[in-house]
């Protein structure tokens, strides 16, 4: 059974649950009993800024197409 990890918003804190792929989306109580928590998506995803692609120079962009390697 697959984990999923949650975020309590009056905790503040976080919290693990066993549950079927099919409930992943439904709400989540909290240890303490919250109702008003949000579901990870990823116990790594903590900043939200791994989707910017390398900036690096941001010219031509030679070195994102292949060219330079
Ligand atoms: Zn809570």
């Amino acid at each position: 059974m697959p984990r999923y990890e949650y975020r309590c918003r009056p905790c503040d804190t976080t919290f693990e649950l066993n549950r079927p792929m099919a409930e992943s989306s439904d709400p989540a109580s909290c240890p303490e009993g919250h109702t008003d928590t949000v579901k990870l998506l990823s116990a790594v995803a903590v900043g939200g800024t791994s989707a910017a692609p390398a900036g690096g120079g941001g010219g031509g962009g030679c070195c994102g197409g292949g060219c330079c390697g």
